[in-house]
């Protein structure tokens, strides 16, 4: 059989511990018999990043800006345990937030789903997608604890020394006080890369914000996205058949939990933090989320949201045989592929990317899938460790 041609390299970030054997193991079994596949490797293995002192992460993340696709294993975020573990250098910091803070995008991330494994919400049958802003509000605010009688207030400096004073409170007593951010720039890259996004996967967007009482800080949201949506993505959003849609976040709440599914939801920094869990843990399993940072350029960076499940790793370096699930893995390289395709005009290589998703499906579907699963899973189902569950998925690839 002759493999699919690729033209330009993916950026292909390796990663640590058990999701690298299983990177590896994924190339080999699904991806390399069928495709010839073309990347541009960067090996961000920890110990690679602590040799490099850090460089190979934002070259990667450069390469990504060149190329415009990357698919990344996942990584470890040092803390001091690992600095002895590896006896680094020093403690890097996170390569996921090294490589969004270069591309400046914004993370979504989305289950996947299969019949016999029910969201725990009855009317859901197809992926929410959540879209987090991850710069600003209560992440990077300032607090102080009121001692006791005082006033309070916000004073913002000029650069030519004008002062705009407001005040916050006329404390009687002990309290708190808290001071947030946001910057026009961040709120609109955001938005730049939601409607980027969801015009690339045709679903709507969905925004929420609390702008009935926020009505400046969240309101300023709100006029950026309307603002940025009527003047670059409204003839795009028509022509795709596509909805952007803005509401309080309560009503927004009230909508989800009806909804059958199947769009994108924006949500500010807090907002999608909380959001986010509620709705993974809805879905089912971690393992079966996978995540995409998007730039506000349209460069694409596929992942599992999972981590390097460190866990397993230990048990596998004794010897014994684990049953880590590789779907969210197997979904950051289709999303990758089927990407690349787009971009390339390569129909070969974007249906053998939906091909790998089905044969994933149909494979857990007819009762085969990893011990994490099997819990979940409302049929018959039998376990099997990472291997045999990889094997399986190549054998139903053959038939399809
Ligand atoms: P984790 O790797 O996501 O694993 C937490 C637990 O969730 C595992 O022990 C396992 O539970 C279960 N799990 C997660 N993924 C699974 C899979 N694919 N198959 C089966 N079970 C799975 O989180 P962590 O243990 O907190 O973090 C480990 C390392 O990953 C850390 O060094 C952290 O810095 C890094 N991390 C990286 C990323 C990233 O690169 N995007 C994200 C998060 C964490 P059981 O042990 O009960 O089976
Ligand atoms: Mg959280």
């Amino acid at each position: 059989m002759e493999k699919i041609r690729m033209i330009t390299p993916l950026v292909e970030m390796d990663g640590d511990e058990m999701t690298r054997i299983l990177w590896q193991k994924i190339k080999e079994k699904l991806i390399l018999p069928y495709v010839d596949l073309k990347t541009e490797y960067y090996d961000l293995g920890l110990k690679h990043r602590d040799e490099t002192n850090d460089q190979v992460t934002v070259d990667s993340a450069n390469a990504t800006l060149k190329y415009g696709v990357a698919v990344k294993c996942a990584t470890i975020t040092p803390n001091a345990q690992r600095v002895e573990e590896y006896n680094l250098k020093q403690m890097w910091k996170s390569p996921n937030g090294t490589i969004r803070a270069i591309l400046d995008g914004t993370v979504f991330r989305a289950p996947v789903l299969v019949n016999g494994v029910s969201p725990s919400v009855r009317t859901w049958k197809l992926p929410i997608t959540i879209a987090r802003h991850a710069y600003g509000d209560v992440y990077k605010n300032t607090e102080y604890r009121v001692p006791g009688a005082g006033k309070a207030e916000i004073v913002f400096t000029a650069p030519d020394g004008t002062e705009t004073r407001q005040t916050i409170m006329n404390f009687d007593g002990e309290g708190v006080i808290q001071g947030q951010h946001n910057t026009d720039k961040s709120i609109a890259s955001f938005a730049h890369s939601c409607f980027k996004y969801a015009l690339s996967v045709r679903q709507d967007l969905w925004f929420s914000t609390k702008d009935t009482i926020s009505k400046t800080y969240d309101h300023r949201f709100k006029d950026i996205f309307a603002e940025l949506y009527e003047s670059e993505y409204k003839a795009a959003f028509e022509a795709a058949g596509i909805e952007y849609f803005y509401t309080l976040i309560d009503d927004a709440v009230a909508r989800v939990i009806r909804s059958k599914g199947g769009f994108i939801w924006a949500l500010k920094n807090y907002d999608g933090d909380v959001m986010s869990d509620m709705v993974a843990t809805a879905f089912g399993s971690l393992a079966m989320m996978t995540s995409v940072l998007v730039s506000p350029n349209g460069q694409y960076e596929y992942e599992a949201a999972h981590g390097t499940v460190t866990r397993h790793y230990y048990r596998y370096l004794k010897g014994e045989e684990t049953s880590t699930n590789p779907v969210a893995t197997i979904y950051a390289w289709t999303g990758a592929l089927r990407k690349r395709g787009e971009l390339d005009q390569l129909p070969d290589l974007c249906a053998f990317a939906d091909k790998l998703e089905k044969a994933t499906i149909a494979t857990i579907e007819s009762g085969k899938m990893t011990k994490d699963l099997v819990a979940l899973y409302e049929g018959e189902a039998t376990g099997l460790n990472s291997d045999d569950f990889l094997d399986a998925i190549a054998q139903t690839l053959n038939t399809l």
